[in-house]
């Protein structure tokens, strides 16, 4: 064999993966490796999407290289001398930190600033990086072998991590300090798990928009406490930091981890008098307004930059030997699919490609939607082996949905909000006997019932406590039934005065949280797994009364709009990772119309769990009433 798979980047937006490039062979100093596990970072991101960083002038960047700066690799040729002086053998798992550099010659690597160095070059940015099946270790760059127990996937986490240390060094820390770290991600759990290493007493105040980072923050550190962005305004979070300061009214340490313009700013805000603001994230912007004034005369603030890790790779290993990261690594994907693993950047933390994946097999009609994530058997979803969860199923077309699964031999889980929720529309007396019910019905003795809120993540997971087994089949039918005490269930979750100018606020949240919110909190708690099982199929139930306008049914329409968008996002998040998701929307009325029947919802689903290759539609059923495009 003497080609390879690798992603060349061309320009901005303008990456391809050819399978015909020669594998280079080494040369003086050099190392040839088979990559194992390629990192993808946010820079990467930055840097696909045109960032000037790369590809202004004098930019890191260059045209045609292979791009990842991330990596491990299993050594395939050496350099004697290199072999030698490292002791490093051909099969030995060994990284190459991301950067290479004079290491003798300009005055910044003869004062240990090797990082600075005038040559300096990135791997997959001055120079081939990972997104290949080989790359050379070039002469001039600090090789590390991954010490034993380590697997490949998860110690290209050391570079990021590495990047942490150093961020951590950069900052000089008290032992009892109080510090802000704003952006959960890679770079951000890294900081914390060194801070949580290094200097156990440090008090760390954990911010990001997504909850999942924070959750995981707090399992990496015991000293930690998190705020969600999307919960509290950043003044509220910075009152609340003052006040766990005490006297000295404010973070002693402000690191920025998210390379946003909105937390370089929130940043001033949370940093006492005389404290230390480190920039860690990498903006896209080449400049950002910062309040100079409150800098200097107001607080006498230290502004830190940093970059890269040079000195901090051992550090980096002993910390994953320590704290368990593992949970940092959220997707692993075959090379092939590089361009969705830069589109996983933001909803996950680490993303992985792993070139010893098989390569997705090109689909066609007798294929299910793939699992191409790793190299498990690909199975196609059936029905008859599979767990459905239907929310919502306590009456109407949640439970016809219920019936027809069980019919079809799946184990169904049903769920109201209430233990007494069948009895609200005279549909049974509580879960428990609807199970039974339906189990005779159906003659599948495989129903479990589960009752509770969903409209919270906690409560949401206090549900999903009750449920033993991995759910293949996820159908969001919870929409008019919950919070019902506010609203009866036989006006489907919609109130009387819903107008776009008249509907009060409560009504207004109520509704938005009825409709769209448990979705989206029973999407994200639930679709994850079907990740890691590499198949799953979501139906949201929708409502063809979202896609036109009405005059005395507006918000409710608005939320049903809200899931119907909402299921095209997470249909483009998961395209390639093996899981289907899809909306139904039945017709006005489907619940008391004769002719429209909640049986026909409940049959539509069926015929769309056996339909492989339709991905992120919205299929109306209501036997005709709306013939125009959705
Ligand atoms: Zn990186
Ligand atoms: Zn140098």
């Amino acid at each position: 064999m003497t080609n390879m798979k690798a992603v060349i980047a061309n320009g901005p937006k303008d990456y391809k993966l050819i399978s015909d490039k020669p594998i280079p062979t080494i040369k003086d100093g050099e190392t040839l490796v088979r990559v194992l596990t390629s990192g993808i970072c946010g820079s990467d991101l930055k840097m696909y999407e045109g960032s000037e960083f790369y590809w202004g002038v004098g930019g890191r960047a260059r045209r045609g290289v292979i791009p990842g700066h991330e990596f491990i690799g299993s050594v395939v040729d050496i350099d004697p001398s290199i072999a030698r002086d490292q002791s490093i053998s051909v099969g030995d798992v060994v990284v190459a930190e991301q950067l290479v550099a004079c290491r003798d010659q300009c005055w910044f690597c003869k004062n240990g600033m090797e990082h600075k160095c005038d040559k300096l070059v990135i791997y997959g940015q001055g120079i081939d990086g990972c997104m290949a099946e080989y790359m050379i270790y070039k002469k001039g760059s600090w090789l590390h072998k991954v010490p034993e127990g380590l697997s490949p996937t998860y110690a290209v986490l050391a570079e990021p991590v590495a990047v942490s240390v150093h961020a951590m060094d950069r900052a000089h820390l008290k032992p009892t300090d109080l510090v802000v770290v704003s952006g959960c991600g890679t770079i951000g759990l890294g900081l914390i798990a060194a801070i949580e290493t290094y200097y156990p007493d440090v008090s760390i105040v954990g911010l990001d928009y997504f909850q999942f980072k924070l959750d995981l923050a707090k399992c990496i550190a015991k000293n930690c406490t998190t705020f969600n962005l999307s919960d509290k305004t950043v003044s509220t979070i910075a009152d609340i930091v003052r006040k766990m300061s005490g006297e000295q009214n404010g973070a002693d340490v402000f690191f920025e981890c998210s390379g946003s313009p909105d937390s370089i700013r929130a940043g001033f805000e949370f940093v006492r008098k005389c404290g230390t603001f480190v920039h860690v994230g990498i903006c896209k912007e080449i400049h950002v307004d910062a309040p100079w004034n409150a800098i200097s005369a107001g607080k006498e603030l230290t502004i830190v930059g940093c970059n890269l890790g040079r000195h901090a790779w051992p550090r980096a290993f002993e910390i994953l030997k320590k704290c368990d990261l593992s949970r940092m690594i959220t997707h692993r994907l075959p090379l092939e699919e590089y361009s969705n693993a830069l589109g996983l950047i933001s909803s996950g933390i680490k993303v992985v490609l792993d070139p010893t994946l098989p390569a997705p097999k090109l689909l066609n009609d007798s294929q299910s939607l793939l699992p191409i994530a790793n190299n498990h058997d690909k199975k196609q979803l059936k029905i008859n082996d599979s767990v459905a969860f239907v929310t919502g199923s306590s009456h109407g077309i949640g439970r016809a949905i219920a019936i027809a699964l069980a019919r079809e031999g799946a184990k169904v889980v049903i769920h109201g909000t209430n233990h007494d929720s069948p009895s609200n529309s005279n549909e049974g007396t509580t879960m428990t006997l609807l199970a039974q019910e339906l189990s005779t019905i159906t003659n599948n003795n495989q129903i479990t019932p589960v009752w509770g809120d969903l409209s919270t993540k906690e409560s949401v997971q206090s549900v999903l406590n009750h449920i033993k087994y991995p759910i293949d089949i996820l159908i969001c039918c919870d929409g008019e039934n919950i919070n019902s005490n506010e609203v009866n269930t036989a006006s489907e979750g919609k109130i009387c005065n819903d107008t776009c100018l008249t509907i009060s606020d409560s009504d207004t949240k109520s509704i938005l949280n009825r409709n769209f919110w448990t979705t989206h909190l029973v999407c994200q708690s639930i679709v994850p797994q079907m990740i890691r099982n590499h198949q799953g199929h979501v139906i949201i139930i929708g409502s063809t009364s979202a896609l036109i306008g009405q005059e005395k049914c507006a918000l409710y329409t608005v939320s049903k709009a809200a899931v119907h968008q909402y299921m095209r996002c997470l249909a483009t998040e998961v395209k390639s990772l093996g899981i289907r998701v899809n909306c139904i929307a039945p017709g006005i009325g489907t619940e008391q119309n004769v002719t429209n029947k909640p049986e026909h919802i409940a049959n539509a689903v069926i015929q769309l769990l056996n339909m492989n290759f339709v991905h992120g539609q919205i299929i109306r059923v209501d036997g005709g009433e709306q013939i125009f495009s959705c």
